[in-house]
């Protein structure tokens, strides 16, 4: 039998504020079969956040060291800290034929996407810019300057949006989850290269 996909990479990308982690921890309730890839963080921790499970929080001296190491498939100075992803973790993943879901900042969607052509990338973009504001000051982490600077980058960020196959406009989180599983399931019943020549196979018996 033709089997659906697995080892399915899904990168989501979004402007800070767009409800980006919101979406991913829904998605993530819901769909069981994927594992969140925990970045590596030089940014302090916010309250709330735990590590090993939103973020591995470590000092700039052992990222610098990572790097070195070429520990990251990828990694990106954003906001003045430096973010990178686990090249074990993820081809661990792949050789388990595990769904992981990434969330990474646009740079950093395009370098999974050039060494892991198979990744899906998805865009997440805030109603407006106006929401955008409104978000990040009622999140109330970021100070009105922090505030004006993640604003800007979010125009910046949004230029690589075309780089990306989906883009989801979270103007509700229900309904944004809704575009998540309808391209995850169109996504699984794709026929990639391994399904096209499993599918000549079984229709050349
Ligand atoms: P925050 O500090 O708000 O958690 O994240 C700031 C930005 O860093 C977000 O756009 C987030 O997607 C991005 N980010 C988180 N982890 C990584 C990573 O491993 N690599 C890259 N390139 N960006 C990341």
């Amino acid at each position: 039998m033709l089997k659906k996909r697995t080892g399915l990479i899904l990168v989501i990308s979004a402007p800070s504020g767009s409800g980006k982690t919101t979406l991913c921890k829904r998605f993530l309730q819901v769909s069981s079969s994927f594992t969140f890839s925990v970045s590596f963080t030089t940014r302090p921790s916010r309250k709330n956040e735990i590590e090993g499970v939103d973020y591995y929080f470590v000092s700039e001296e052992e990222f610098k060291k990572m790097i070195m190491d070429e520990e990251f498939v990828e990694w990106a100075t954003v906001h003045h800290q430096l973010y990178g992803t686990s090249t074990r973790f993820l081809e661990k993943a792949i050789e388990l034929e595990k769904n992981v879901i990434l969330e990474v900042d646009v740079k950093g969607g395009v370098q999974i996407k050039k060494s892991y052509p198979q990744a899906i990338l998805v865009f997440l973009l805030p109603p407006s810019w106006q929401e955008l504001q409104k978000r990040l000051k009622k999140r109330g982490t970021e100070s009105d300057k922090k505030i004006k600077e993640r604003v800007n980058r979010a125009r910046e960020e949004t230029k690589y949006a075309p780089a990306y196959q989906y883009f989801i406009v979270n103007n509700d989180v229900n309904e944004a989850l809704k575009d998540l599983l309808s391209i995850i399931e169109a996504e699984r019943c794709r026929l990639d290269e391994k399904q096209k020549s499993k599918l000549t196979d079984l229709l050349s018996k």
